[in-house]
């Protein structure tokens, strides 16, 4: 699950890690409220404003911008609300904004200049260990510094069991080319970075930049947050930082049917049960010279509930021109599922997309039969290569 960076702040902040203080802000009014707030409590002259949408690269898109005024964060809150904001990662669709941080400005001027790093905390699944990624090159181009100068990219790796060492946080701080108390300070925020990762079954925590002021205090400046779904369940007050309106609206509504959906941009829709078997699918129907149009498995139980569930969500991508249901007959039984693709087909009404049905296993026969006297314009196929074939022949 992916958090906004105000809330993965928060977190951060509730570990005594520093960070770039702000507060969320709905309308404009609200962050010039907030910008009196930080200037009342922290002095502060400036003040950015940064669109909150899961997705990075958002100062390349114009979703972070320096406010040098209480009026001027209205303003330009003003300007960022309600946006269809385009970054790097956003596609070219981009993603509305319906909330900005207001934070205060840390890039003041003083004794030395800020300087910007990027660090990261993740699991390197191959060695089962945590691992530090980091760079003395934080900022905006994060991608072109690991293309360009890989060199400059660094890691240590954590033994889960063990933790993260001092002589560890040293080692960072050291390449990070720092020294005295911000060499101190770094290796405070490290530990409070990791502690916060732990605390909240996180399964990446990023933060780019890591600022160090000009007057060497360690801040996080940006977060992004996810935390490991299998561990939600641990984290009830996390649960609570979900925002739907970041995620696809078609695999939220499948989700509420237990269904796994993830949507692709093919021309066939699929239903199948198992994640193997809805690969291998996707496979054929590729074979078949079309492209699958999700990936959806409705899971071992699935019944006439279920199937009418996935076809709604399927129907509703007008880019589907064929459906393609390949149920392997297991705990469910063939003419179950038969019965209720029948079922689905006459409550929904008209479905303008031929549908091919494959249905092996525990009473396929029975369940073959049900189909072909249905009186429906369903084709069934026996073999996943019949099935390729009517694809291939819809299709065309
Ligand atoms: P991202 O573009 O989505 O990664 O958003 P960030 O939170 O990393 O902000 C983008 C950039 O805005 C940073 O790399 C900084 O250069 C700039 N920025 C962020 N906070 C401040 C600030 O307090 N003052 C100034 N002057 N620039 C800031
Ligand atoms: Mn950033």
């Amino acid at each position: 699950m992916n958090v906004h960076e105000f809330q993965g702040k928060s977190l951060l902040k509730a570990y005594n890690v520093d960070i770039q203080e702000g507060f969320v802000a709905e309308t404009p009014e609200q962050a010039v409220t907030v910008a009196e707030q930080l200037r009342g409590k922290f002095g502060s002259e400036y003040f950015v404003i940064k669109a909150q949408i899961h997705a990075g690269g958002r100062g390349k898109g114009g979703g972070v911008k320096l406010a040098k005024s209480v009026e001027e964060a209205g303003k330009l809150a003003g300007q960022i609300l309600g946006m269809q904001l385009v970054t790097p990662q956003t596609g070219p669709e981009g993603k509305k904004v319906n909330k900005v941080l207001v934070a205060q400005d840390v890039y003041y001027k003083g004794d030395s200049e800020p300087e910007e790093f990027y660090v990261s905390i993740l699991l390197n699944r191959n060695s089962g260990r945590y691992i530090f990624m980091y760079s003395p090159e934080g900022g905006m181009s994060i991608e072109e510094v690991a293309e360009k100068s890989p060199d400059l990219i660094f890691t240590e790796e954590i033994d889960p069991g063990i933790g993260l060492q001092p002589f560890q946080t040293r080692n960072i701080a050291f390449n990070l080319g720092l020294s005295g108390v911000a060499f101190k300070n770094m290796q405070k925020f490290l530990s409070g970075i990791y502690e916060t990762f732990i605390g909240c079954d996180a399964q990446l925590l990023e933060i780019n930049p890591v600022l160090k002021t000009s007057d060497s205090r360690i801040l996080a400046v940006d977060c992004k947050l996810v935390l490991d779904d299998n561990a939600l369940f641990r984290h009830p007050d996390l649960i609570g930082m979900r925002d739907i309106n970041e995620e696809d609206p078609v695999e939220v509504e499948a989700g509420k049917h237990n269904l796994n959906f993830v949507k692709l941009d093919g021309n066939v829709g699929c239903m199948v049960n198992g994640a193997g078997l809805a690969m291998a699918t996707m496979d054929i129907i590729k074979l078949s010279g079309g492209a699958p149009a999700n990936f959806l498995d409705v899971g071992g139980g699935a019944n006439s509930k279920t199937v009418e569930a996935g076809f709604r969500i399927i129907l509703k991508d007008p880019a589907v021109k064929a459906i393609l249901i390949n149920i392997f007959g297991g705990i469910v039984r063939c003419d179950r599922v038969a019965n209720g693709v029948v079922e689905a087909y006459k409550s929904i009404g008209k479905i303008n997309v031929p549908v091919i049905v494959r249905l092996q296993g525990a009473n396929a026969v029975e369940a073959k039969t049900i189909i072909d006297n249905s009186g429906l314009a369903v084709f069934s196929a026996v073999s996943f290569k019949e099935a390729s074939a009517l694809v291939t022949k819809v299709l065309n």
